[in-house]
């Protein structure tokens, strides 16, 4: 087996390998999401918690200085049933009318704040609903990807090893060269050479479509050893069984050419002016991409 049989089997297992652990990862970030989402939702539910608290601790002081008072004005009122002195009398009647003016207004402002801590309770129990929802989607989450895990681990334990195996027969130079561009083109490191017209010696990357020299054409027909890449995208470059075969195809074609003098009438002559003009814009199209 020369370099690119090599180079071509090494690629074909790291695709897989690369699928399956596109598949496993997509899994984990699906369910990283969720978690963080979860995190979040217990911060929102503390902070949440912490204001109830907080609104409870001052509606209690309401109720506390609303007691305090309710006893003196009740203390008082004996006073002011056992007074004899009017100037004692009134003074007793003045501090009872601020202190009911003073209890309108407690009671004004804990009503408000009791009001605030009932929304705040009912905010808490929404929220209660949809972290009970967002656990559900996590657990599935968890769920798909243990089953993915399950799925994938055995099988890719089994094309690593053999990913291994493969990279072994590559020499360092030539594996590292593949390893930078799988990197670069997410696992498509190889690429097939098209033969636009081999009359007139024409060849793109199977890949990104850039021209591809003759000589490299040549080496490559002649040897599977040699590691040449495309000089626009960097792929190794190949040549596929169906362009081997494509190519030595051609030449008998080319003899039988003179006879087939309908076939040109029907624009079926690879060597018929049309079909070369045809080729020449095709390769034209592939140039510019
Ligand atoms: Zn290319």
């Amino acid at each position: 087996m020369g370099l690119l049989d090599n180079l071509l089997t090494l690629h074909r297992v790291d695709a897989q390998v690369r699928a399956l652990r596109t598949r496993v990862d997509s899994a984990q970030t699906y369910f990283n999401r969720q978690e963080r989402e979860l995190a979040l939702l217990a911060k929102q539910r503390t902070d949440l918690e912490t204001q109830l608290k907080q609104l409870k601790a001052v509606v209690h002081g309401f109720e506390t200085d609303q007691a305090a008072a309710q006893e003196r004005v009740a203390k008082l009122r004996n006073e002011l049933n056992t007074s004899t002195n009017p100037k004692q009398y009134q003074a007793i009647l003045n501090e009872m009318k601020v202190l009911e003016n003073q209890k309108d207004d407690v009671v004004k402002r804990a009503v408000e704040e009791m009001t605030r801590a009932e929304e705040t309770q009912k905010r808490i129990d929404l929220h209660a609903a949809t972290v009970a929802e967002r656990t559900k989607v996590r657990d599935l989450a968890k769920a798909k990807l243990d089953e993915c895990l399950k799925d994938v681990g055995d099988r890719l334990g089994e094309l690593e090893q053999e990913r291994r195996r493969a990279a072994d027969l590559i020499p360092d130079r030539e594996r590292k060269v593949f390893d930078r561009v799988a990197e670069e083109t997410e696992g498509e490191a190889m690429a097939d050479i098209t033969i636009v017209s081999l009359r007139h010696r024409e060849f793109a990357c199977g890949s990104c479509n850039i021209e591809v020299p003759f000589e490299t054409y040549a080496k490559l027909s002649s040897t599977s050893d040699a590691l040449i890449q495309c000089k626009a995208c960097t792929r190794i470059l190949y040549l596929s069984e169906e362009s081997r075969s494509a190519s030595s195809e051609e030449k008998p074609k080319r003899a039988k050419a003179p006879a087939a003098g309908a076939a040109a009438a029907a624009g079926g002559d690879p060597d018929s002016p049309e079909a070369i003009a045809r080729d020449k814009a095709k390769f034209e199209k592939t140039r510019k991409l």
